[in-house]
C-alpha cells in the first residue's frame, strides 16, 4: 500500500522519534509499504516520520544509485530503534534531496564515517560502521528520526534564497508524481 509522505513544514517531521518493541502493531506490513511508497517515489531512503510515524524506523534501497555508479555495491537495509553512536573523519560535500522537499538538491556536508546500532526487521541487534555513500543515506535518514531536515545544514544564505520555494511545498503549490500531505494546503470547495 502507498502512504502520503508528509510535506516539509508539517511539524511532526521536526519531532524527535522513539524507539518501538517487537509486538509494534503490524510493523512486517508497515515495513513492505514504505518500501513500496518509497520506489514508487524514486527514493533511496525513506523514514517513519516522512509517512507520519513518530518511531526510530527507517529503510534504505541504495539500488539506483549503484546502478549508476558501478563501482559502488548494492545496499539494502532496514533500521530499526537506530542510534548513531560515533561519526568521524574530514566533512565532505554532496548533493542531497529529500521526498518531503521535493525538487530541491542542496549541498550538504557530513563526516564521512558513522557507527550505528540497530535492530533490523527480525528485531536482531547490530551494531555497524559504514562509510561513504551508505553512511551519507544513513545519517540523511537518521536525522529524519530527530527531527532535522537537509535543508536545516545547508549554508544560511541558500536557505534563505530557498525559503519561497520551501513555502510552496508546504502549501502544495508543487508538481509532484507522488501523494503527499501538505500542511498548508487550501481545500477547494
Ligand atoms: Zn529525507
Amino acid at each position: 500500500m502507498l502512504l502520503p509522505i508528509v510535506a516539509y513544514g508539517h511539524p511532526n517531521l521536526r519531532k524527535i522519534c522513539v524507539d518501538i518493541g517487537k509486538d509494534y502493531p503490524e510493523l512486517e506490513k508497515l515495513i513492505a509499504d514504505m518500501f513500496e511508497t518509497m520506489y514508487a517515489s524514486s527514493g533511496v531512503g525513506l523514514a517513519a516520520p516522512q509517512v507520519n510515524l513518530q518511531i526510530r524506523l527507517f529503510i534504505i534501497d541504495a539500488k539506483p544509485y549503484s546502478e549508476e555508479n558501478p563501482d559502488k555495491e548494492a545496499f539494502k537495509n532496514v533500521f530499526i530503534n537506530a542510534h548513531i553512536l560515533k561519526e568521524e573523519g574530514e566533512p565532505w560535500t554532496f548533493s542531497e534531496g529529500c521526498l518531503s522537499i521535493p525538487d530541491i538538491h542542496e549541498t550538504v556536508e557530513r563526516k564521512p564515517k558513522v557507527r550505528i546500532t540497530y535492530y533490523d526487521e527480525s528485531f536482531v541487534f547490530h551494531d555497524e560502521t559504514y562509510d561513504g555513500f551508505i553512511a551519507r543515506i544513513i545519517q540523511h535518514e537518521y536525522d529524519h528520526l530527530e527531527g532535522i531536515l537537509f535543508v536545516d545544514k545547508i549554508n544560511p544564505l541558500r536557505r534563505l534564497l530557498l525559503k519561497r520555494k520551501l513555502q510552496d511545498i508546504t502549501k502544495g503549490d508543487i508538481d509532484v508524481a507522488y501523494k503527499m500531505v501538505f500542511p498548508l494546503l487550501k481545500r477547494r470547495p
